[in-house]
C-alpha cells in the first residue's frame, strides 16, 4: 500500500479513521473526501497522511477527492483546538464546521450538454439524445435512459463532438461589499474608539478589544467601521459578525447590507439548507466576505478571516449546552489568535470575564458613555409590590399600569418584558393539590394558550390540557399559576382595548422572517404594546419607545446559581436600555419584591460600577470566574442505582492534583430529563492550571457502561 491517510469524520468518535490513498490521488491535509462508513459515503477531512509500507491490515480505500476546495488549514486547526478545549472528540466541531457542505458525491458534478456540432449521421436515435441533452444529464447511462437508447450512442455523439462534459463548478455568487462608501458621521467618542479599532485591524495580528458602550451609544456603528477597514486594507479579506439571538442577526443584516451596499452571507438555524450551502461554499471560495450570523457560524472555514466581532458579547445565548459544548466569545477569541485577526467584543453590560481582561489590559478597552444624539438613558425607577401590589389575578401594579396610559395617550410605545414564554408557568389542581409535571422530567408543564396545550420547555413534550385532574378526576379544577408573556398580553388588551397589542417569544415568533416582520412592525409604531421575552428585549432601536416595564424583576434571582446576580442585571440593562433611544426621553419601572437587592438598587441607581465591583469581590474570594477556572461534569443514566455506582467509580478516579478541587456529586440542576437521572460533579481550578487537561485525564480513567452517559462542561454557564 503506498500512503495511508487519516481522515476526520463527523461523527463523535474519539479519534480519525485510516484509509489506503488510491494509486495517483495525490491526497494533502485538509482535502474533503468521500469516505465509506458501512454501507455509506460520508464527507470527511484528511487530518494527515502516512507512508502505508508495512501495513498488512486490509484497509478501505478513500472513494474520492471532493471537488470543493480543502478545508483551510486554520480551520482544521480550529476545530482540532475547539475538541480539546471542549474535552470532545474532534468529530463533533468539524460536524459544526461542514454542517453546509452538500452530501458527498463520489464523482463531482458533471452534465452533459449538446455542443451545436451537427452529428455526422443523423440517426433518429442520435436526434433522440440531443434532445433530451438539452434538459441536460449527469451522466452518458442517465442520458441513454432519458432518450430510451443504448448508452453507446451517447458515446458515439460525445467522441464526435456533439455531446461535450461539463465539470460543474459551484455557482457561489455574492456581491462584493464596497467598503469605502461611507458610514455614519461618527460623534466624537465613537471616532476616537473607531481609530483605535481600525488601527488593530491594519496592524494585523492577534487583538482583542472590548467595545463597553451603554445601549445605543453606537456599538455597531463602530465596529462597522473596523469592518470597512478589513474590507479595505485586503481584497480577500473576510469579516464575520456573531449575534446571540436570530431576531438581532436580522437587524445587523440590514445595517450591513446599507453600509457597505452588499448582502452579507446570514447563517443560524433557521437558514434553509439551499442557502447553507451557498454561504458554506462562499466562505470556502473567499466569495462571501461578510457572514453576520449566530454561535455556529464561528466554525465555517473561512479562507482569510481578518476580524471576528462578538456583539452582545455577555449573552447567555453564546453558550451551547448540548452536544457540543462550547462558549461562542470564548471560542471566537481562541479562533481569532489561530486565524491571526482581530476580535472585537461589544456590550453594554460585559461579561465579568471580559471586564477582568479589560482591567488587566489584555484587552484594549473602549468605552462608549454617553448615547449617541441627543438621545439620553432611560430614568429607572423600583415599584415595591409589597406596597402597591396589582390586583387579585393580575401581574401589572397599579403605578406602571398608570404610566402605560400616559405613555399611550402621548402617541409612545412600551414594552413589557417578562422572560417567560407561555401562559402561565405552572398548572395546579385546586382539588387535590397535584403540580403538572412532564411524565419523565423534572419539570412544571408551562400552559400555552395560543395552542391550547401543556409543554415542557427542556424536552418539547406537550399533550392537550386535560379537562380533569389526571391524579383525582375532579373537573374544573386546574388553576394557572403565575404569568408568561401570553397572560401579560391578555391583561394589557383588556386595561387598554383600543392598544394594539402583540407578543414577541420564540413560541408566537419561530422564524427569521416572522422576527423580521415584527421588529419592523414595531419600529414603524404599528404595534402600541409590545410584550416580550428576552427574545426581542436586546439590541433592537424602536425609537418611539419610551417605556419599559419588567413585570417581574426577580425571576432571574431565585434558584441559587451563582451567576444569577450579573445575569439578571444584564438582562435588565438591556432590557430596559430599549428606552428612549431617539429623541424623546425614556422611563423603565421595574416590579420587584426585593428593592433593597444589590442588582435593583445597582440597576436603579444606573451605578455598574458599584455592581461589577461587589460581584468580582465576591468572586474573587471564592476563587470563581473569572478569578479561577470552573468545569462541570453531568453523569446520567435511567437507572439511579447503576448512577450512583457510576459516580462513586468517578469520585474515585479524580486525579489529585494541586489547585484543583472537586464538589459533588449533587443532583444537577436539571435532575430528570426523558428519563435520565443526572448528578453533577463540580470543578474549580486555579487560573494556572490546565483545566481541559485535567478533565481529559480524569475522563478517560473511568469507563460508562450501557446507558451511563458523562458529559464535561467547561466554563459551565450555571453553577
Ligand atoms: P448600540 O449598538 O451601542 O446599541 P447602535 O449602533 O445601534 O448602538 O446605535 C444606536 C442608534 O443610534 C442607531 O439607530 C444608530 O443608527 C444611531 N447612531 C449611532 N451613532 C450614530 C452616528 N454617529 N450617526 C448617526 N446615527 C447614529
Amino acid at each position: 500500500m503506498s500512503r495511508i491517510a487519516s481522515v476526520l469524520l463527523p461523527l463523535p468518535l474519539p479519534e480519525a479513521f485510516d484509509y489506503a490513498e488510491p494509486e495517483g490521488m495525490e491526497l494533502q491535509v485538509g482535502d474533503q473526501v468521500a469516505a465509506p462508513l458501512g454501507p455509506n459515503l460520508m464527507r470527511g477531512v484528511v487530518t494527515g497522511l502516512r507512508d502505508g509500507a508495512g501495513h498488512n491490515r486490509p484497509l478501505k480505500a478513500v472513494q474520492a477527492r471532493l471537488e470543493e476546495p480543502a478545508l483551510p488549514e486554520k480551520t482544521l486547526e480550529f476545530v482540532q483546538w475547539a475538541a480539546r478545549y471542549a474535552v470532545d472528540a474532534p468529530g463533533q466541531p468539524l460536524a459544526i464546521a461542514l454542517r453546509g457542505a452538500r452530501a458527498p458525491k463520489a464523482k463531482p458534478q458533471k452534465l452533459i450538454e449538446p455542443t451545436g456540432v451537427l452529428p455526422g449521421r443523423p440517426t433518429e436515435a442520435r436526434l433522440k439524445v440531443l434532445a433530451a441533452a438539452k434538459a441536460g444529464a449527469a451522466s452518458a447511462a442517465d442520458l441513454a435512459r432519458a432518450a430510451g437508447v443504448s448508452a453507446g450512442v451517447v458515446k458515439g455523439l460525445l467522441e464526435e463532438g456533439a455531446l461535450a462534459v461539463r465539470t460543474l463548478e459551484p455557482a457561489v455568487r455574492f456581491e462584493a461589499p464596497d467598503p469605502l462608501r461611507a458610514g455614519s458621521k461618527l460623534n466624537d467618542s465613537q471616532a476616537a474608539a473607531a481609530e483605535v479599532l481600525r488601527g488593530l485591524v491594519r496592524d494585523g495580528g492577534f487583538q482583542v478589544a472590548l467595545i463597553d458602550g451603554v445601549t445605543g451609544s453606537g456599538k455597531t456603528e463602530v465596529y462597522l467601521e473596523a469592518a470597512a477597514e478589513a474590507l479595505a486594507a485586503d481584497p480577500t479579506a473576510q469579516v464575520l459578525i456573531l449575534l446571540p439571538e436570530i431576531a438581532l442577526t436580522q437587524a445587523v443584516i440590514a445595517r450591513v447590507a446599507a453600509r457597505f451596499g452588499a448582502q452579507p452571507g446570514e447563517w443560524h438555524s433557521d437558514v434553509a439548507p439551499p442557502a447553507r450551502r451557498r454561504v458554506w461554499e462562499g466562505v470556502l471560495s473567499g466569495a462571501c466576505r461578510i457572514v453576520v450570523g449566530a454561535r455556529s457560524a464561528l466554525f465555517l472555514p473561512f479562507r482569510n478571516l481578518r476580524l471576528v466581532v462578538v456583539d452582545e458579547e455577555h449573552d447567555s445565548s453564546f453558550k451551547q449546552e448540548e452536544g457540543f459544548i462550547y462558549h461562542a466569545r470564548d471560542l471566537a477569541v481562541a479562533r481569532g489568535k489561530i486565524e491571526a485577526s482581530a476580535v472585537i467584543l461589544a456590550s453594554a453590560t460585559p461579561s465579568l470575564e471580559t471586564l477582568r481582561n479589560a482591567e488587566t489590559g489584555r484587552y484594549h478597552w473602549l468605552k462608549l458613555s454617553a448615547r449617541h444624539g441627543v438621545a439620553r438613558l432611560p430614568d429607572i425607577d423600583l415599584i415595591d409590590l409589597r406596597d402597591t401590589p396589582p390586583e387579585s389575578g393580575r401581574w401589572l401594579s397599579p403605578p406602571l399600569v398608570a404610566v402605560m396610559g400616559e405613555t399611550l395617550s402621548r402617541g409612545e410605545q412600551v414594552l413589557l418584558f417578562l422572560n417567560r414564554r407561555g401562559y402561565a408557568p405552572l398548572v395546579l389542581c385546586r382539588a387535590c393539590g397535584e403540580r403538572m409535571t412532564a411524565p419523565d422530567t423534572d419539570s412544571w408543564l408551562v400552559e400555552h394558550r395560543y395552542s391550547g396545550r401543556l409543554v415542557c420547555h427542556l424536552t418539547g413534550f406537550s399533550m392537550a390540557k386535560p379537562e380533569a385532574c389526571p391524579h383525582c378526576g375532579a373537573r374544573d379544577s386546574l388553576v394557572s399559576i403565575g404569568p408568561g408573556v401570553e397572560r401579560v398580553e391578555e391583561e394589557a388588551r383588556s386595561l387598554f382595548p383600543e392598544a394594539r397589542v402583540a407578543v414577541f417569544s420564540s413560541d408566537t415568533v419561530f422564524d427569521a422572517r416572522e422576527a423580521k416582520r415584527l421588529i419592523e412592525a414595531m419600529a414603524a409604531g404599528e404595534i402600541d404594546i409590545l410584550v416580550a421575552t428576552q427574545a426581542a428585549a436586546k439590541g433592537h432601536n424602536f425609537p418611539n419607545l419610551t417605556l419599559v416595564g419588567v413585570v417581574d424583576a426577580d425571576l432571574g434571582l431565585r434558584g441559587g446559581d451563582l451567576r444569577a446576580a450579573e445575569r439578571t442585571y444584564q438582562l435588565l440593562a438591556q432590557a430596559t436600555g430599549r428606552a428612549g433611544r431617539k429623541d424623546r426621553p425614556g422611563r423603565a419601572l421595574l416590579q420587584t419584591y426585593a428593592p433593597d437587592h444589590p442588582v435593583m438598587q445597582a440597576l436603579a441607581a444606573q451605578d455598574r460600577e458599584a455592581f461589577v465591583a461587589a460581584e468580582m469581590g465576591e468572586r474573587e474570594l471564592a476563587g470563581l470566574p473569572p478569578f479561577g477556572r470552573l468545569a462541570a461534569v453531568v453523569a446520567s443514566d435511567v437507572d439511579a442505582a447503576r448512577l450512583d455506582a457510576f459516580c462513586r467509580e468517578m469520585a474515585e478516579a479524580a486525579p489529585n492534583t494541586p489547585g484543583v478541587e472537586v464538589y459533588g456529586p449533587a443532583d444537577a440542576p436539571l435532575s430528570l430529563i426523558r428519563g435520565r437521572r443526572r448528578k453533577r460533579f463540580l470543578v474549580r481550578a486555579d487560573r494556572t492550571v490546565d483545566l481541559s487537561a485535567y478533565m481529559a485525564a480524569w475522563r478517560a480513567r473511568v469507563r460508562p457502561k450501557g446507558q451511563t452517559r458523562v458529559a464535561i462542561d467547561i466554563d459551565p454557564y450555571s453553577f
